[in-house]
């Protein structure tokens, strides 16, 4: 398994390669090519988002939880009939949620390495992408949602590739839950929850 260390750095030059494509070829400004370049590095991330190492997950939950509402605002805003004070109660409670409620619940049920660590994760994972990101621009929408999809996948091929040749043995399946780069896990509540969220997000792009 790469390093967290590892998958920033490898993650970081992808996301560089990946938006400046922004830059060179559809003449976008910097902005999208810089948001894009930190969605992937971000994407790189995520999948690790379930061990329980500490520093790097707390800080992930930490940026959640300061950025969704950021991306939020303004259908949160637009909502409550341009009324500041409840769009900020509101956003406050959705940050509380993220970085307290829900990274508990990750800590105390994922298993490191199990249906976050997968490839329907990645699909999960940019799919809330483009749901979320406040543009009515789908161009734009579907290029960040791809960035942090290749993130998430770089980081699994690397830990994939890691496991193999760096260690010459696979990890075994008693320990970390199979391979990689994968579609299920052992446990099947967690694989059919995936799947059923995944379907549910496909739907919600369905309907936009
Ligand atoms: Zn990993």
């Amino acid at each position: 398994m790469a390093s967290y260390r590892g998958h920033l750095t490898f993650a970081g030059l992808l996301g560089t390669g990946y938006g400046s494509l922004a830059l060179l070829e559809w003449n976008w400004d910097w902005g999208p090519a810089i948001v894009a370049t930190g969605l992937t590095t971000l994407g790189g991330l995520l999948p690790d988002l379930d061990s329980d190492s500490g520093v790097p997950v707390r800080e992930l939950f930490g940026i959640s939880a300061a950025v969704t509402p950021f991306l939020l605002f303004p259908r949160v805003y637009a909502h409550f009939r341009q009324s500041t004070e409840q769009t900020i109660v509101v956003l406050g409670v959705v940050y509380l949620f993220i970085r307290y409620l829900l990274s508990h619940f990750f800590n105390r049920f994922t298993v490191h390495r199990g249906m976050f660590h997968s490839l329907p994760a990645m699909v999960i994972a940019g799919l809330t992408t483009y749901l979320v990101y406040p543009s009515p621009n789908i161009r734009l929408r579907t290029f960040l949602a791809v960035g942090i999809m290749l993130g998430f996948l770089s980081h699994l091929i690397l830990d994939e590739l890691y496991s193999v040749d760096f260690m010459g043995v696979r990890l075994r399946l008693n320990k970390y839950a199979g391979s990689a780069v994968k579609l299920y896990s052992k446990s099947w509540p967690a694989t059919v929850a995936t799947y059923l969220l995944l379907v549910y997000l496909l739907w919600c792009v369905w309907q936009t």
